[in-house]
């Protein structure tokens, strides 16, 4: 059960350490679930994302919104419970990733091209599906954050350093 949510949720800047912890499956869907993805959806749209992961919000819950948005015919707006990896491609790609919790700070990352996920929909219907290119690395990124994972655990130990100083920093000017 998800605690009742009345309250606006609010994003999380790193660092922060509820940004570090693991997060719960969810086991039931009831209004509670859905009024926490809608509003995880407009935080996300508000600030011109193409993902957002509930612990973003501080719900320590696997919900995670998407919506990549290069090609509007293919790509579409996903609101995923309890998303798991079944599968990831051997071949590998990398782009610059940003992250809602890390404004203004930017990295490359590598990561599996395809992977293959399961998870609820909002119907509470099981799906499988297989997600390629930005969605792909997208939602990578997204169950990172449901795992406690932020995008700068995957480059240097010096270069996470020099942008957990400048977020600090951020913080303090717009905080
Ligand atoms: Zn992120």
């Amino acid at each position: 059960m998800i605690e009742k949510t009345t309250n606006k949720l609010k994003l999380i800047i790193a660092p922060d350490s509820r940004l570090n912890l693991v997060s719960k499956p969810v086991d039931t869907l009831n209004d509670n679930t859905f009024e926490i993805l809608r509003q995880m959806l407009e935080i996300m749209y508000t600030r011109n994302g193409i993902g957002l992961a509930a612990p973003q919000v501080g719900i320590l819950k696997r919900l995670i919104v998407m919506d990549c948005r290069l090609n509007e015919k293919e790509n579409k707006v996903y609101k995923l419970i309890n998303p798991r990896i079944l599968d990831s491609s051997q071949e590998v790609s990398e782009y610059e990733e940003g992250c809602l919790s890390l404004p203004t700070q930017y990295a490359k990352v590598i990561r599996p091209s395809q992977v293959k996920i399961q998870f609820i929909n909002e119907e509470g219907k099981e799906i499988t599906k297989v997600f390629r290119g930005l969605e792909s690395t997208c939602i990578q990124h997204e169950i990172d954050h449901l795992d406690g994972k932020l995008f700068v655990d995957h480059v240097s130990r010096l270069r996470k350093n020099i942008i957990i100083k400048k977020l600090i920093k951020y913080k303090k000017k717009n905080i």
